[in-house]
């Protein structure tokens, strides 16, 4: 779905075909059509960072007596950061499959929003 298969490249991050390759249906199924992903990556980011917090808390441990909590943050919001391209692409493509789903008749039926 993007041109460019490193995500931390970044002057290629929204790199796409305008449709794809496979099936010719078109990704930006209207002007801003991308704008709805703020969403999904704001949903994927809460999600990721309760799983490090879980993750922190069975491994490590939290307590209210020192700052393993400040760590936990540090650490989170430096993967969060460190992960945005990836999060950004990936909230792209279950956006767009809100849109479309996958139909393995696709060859036979117009491409949505065609
Ligand atoms: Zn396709």
């Amino acid at each position: 779905m993007f041109s460019n298969k490193n995500p931390w490249n970044f002057k290629k991050l929204f790199d796409m075909p305008v449709s794809c390759p496979q099936c010719g249906q078109r990704y930006e199924l209207e002007p801003g059509f991308w704008y709805g992903t703020g969403y999904v990556s704001y949903a994927l980011s809460v999600a990721l960072s309760v799983t490090t917090f879980v993750a922190w808390f069975v491994l490590i441990g939290m307590s209210t007596s020192d700052n393993r909590f400040f760590f936990w943050l540090g650490t989170n919001i430096f993967l969060l950061i460190a992960l945005q391209p990836w999060l950004m692409r990936l909230s792209r493509v279950i956006y767009l499959y809100f849109f479309v789903k996958y139909d393995p008749n696709h060859k036979d039926k117009p491409a949505v929003g065609e």
